[in-house]
């Protein structure tokens, strides 16, 4: 099977829980697309002016979430542990229906989504996929904090690293090959939040939905989930799968070398806004040869899928 072309759910997914911001339950329906459709949030809540692309451009709000918002208004929220989850398991096509502003937190990370998008199956087109390739190295600098991309081969590479004064927290870094290695950790690594943060936070509104079930508390030395961490750079890794999934509202799967310090959301979109503002800084390339050494789409999922 030519898996280097467009795929799609085979089946419908559906779920509905707690939203993270919000605290307003949420019900989803992702449902498969033809080729070409790309990844489409609709606001069944909404009568008209209901759909809302996750296309960096549309990004309003990059605090604690990304949230996408059309012309009209329309916004959906925290949508990448979602988007991440759809581009680490080669989903190019789906529409995603909501109820309400936000996809619901879950538990906190892409693990649940990831096994949904696993049963319900993966159908593949006809049609060749598209990929940007990165032509020459873009930074972004905040302060001390910065991400750069830059061009490779035929991967992604994501480095990241965090820096916290917290002790436990401390300075994590890790490097992925997006479509080449176990990503078993980055998806199940959950958001994460300083115990004395949590009412500052509330304060501006949001996090009415987050608990102990969907975010992992530090409070100085202690992790307060009865359970601990799900793996030793849970911290790091879970901001990689904000990356990745921040990524993907470039439209496409990239080709690129990332590297990130302190950063987030408001970087990663800071970043897709220069590289895209410039039509040298990228190539946007169809993929017809059907025998490339790769397949932009992760191994070890693909295992399970074919
Ligand atoms: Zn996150």
């Amino acid at each position: 099977m030519a898996y280097l072309n467009q795929k799609t759910l085979k089946n419908n997914i559906t779920f509905s829980g707690i939203a993270l911001h919000s605290g307003l339950n949420v019900n989803v329906c992702i449902k498969p697309a033809e080729p070409n459709f790309g990844i489409v949030f609709k606001r069944v809540d909404l009568k008209e002016n209901n759909l809302v692309y996750p296309n960096f451009m549309n990004v309003t709000n990059t605090s604690l979430n990304t949230t996408v918002e059309n012309e009209f208004g329309a916004k959906v929220s925290t949508i990448e542990h979602l988007m991440g989850a759809l581009f680490g398991s080669g989903i190019d096509n789906a529409l995603i229906e909501l109820d309400n502003e936000e996809v619901p937190i879950l538990d906190g990370s892409a693990k649940l989504f990831i096994e949904k998008i696993l049963s319900a199956g993966v159908k593949v087109s006809n049609s060749p996929i598209k990929i940007i390739k990165i032509n020459k190295e873009i930074i972004f600098e905040d302060e001390e904090r910065f991400i750069s991309i830059k061009p490779s081969t035929l991967s992604l590479d994501i480095d990241f690293e965090l820096k916290y004064e917290n002790e436990l927290i401390g300075n994590q870094r890790n490097k992925v090959k997006v479509y080449e290695d176990d990503l078993t950790h980055v998806f199940e690594s959950r958001t994460f939040c300083l115990y004395q943060d949590i009412e500052t936070i509330k304060k501006i509104g949001l996090a009415k939905g987050g608990s102990l079930e969907n975010a992992i508390v530090v409070k100085n030395k202690d992790i307060l989930n009865p359970d601990g961490l799900r793996n030793k750079k849970e911290f790091v890794n879970h901001k990689i799968l904000d990356c990745i999934g921040d990524l993907y509202t470039a439209g496409y799967r990239i080709i690129a070398s990332v590297q990130c310090s302190k950063g987030g959301h408001y970087l990663t979109n800071q970043l897709l806004r220069k590289v895209f503002s410039d039509k040298d800084n990228f190539s946007i390339i169809e993929i017809k040869e059907k025998n490339l050494p790769h397949t932009l789409i992760n191994r070890n999922l693909l295992k399970s899928i074919a």
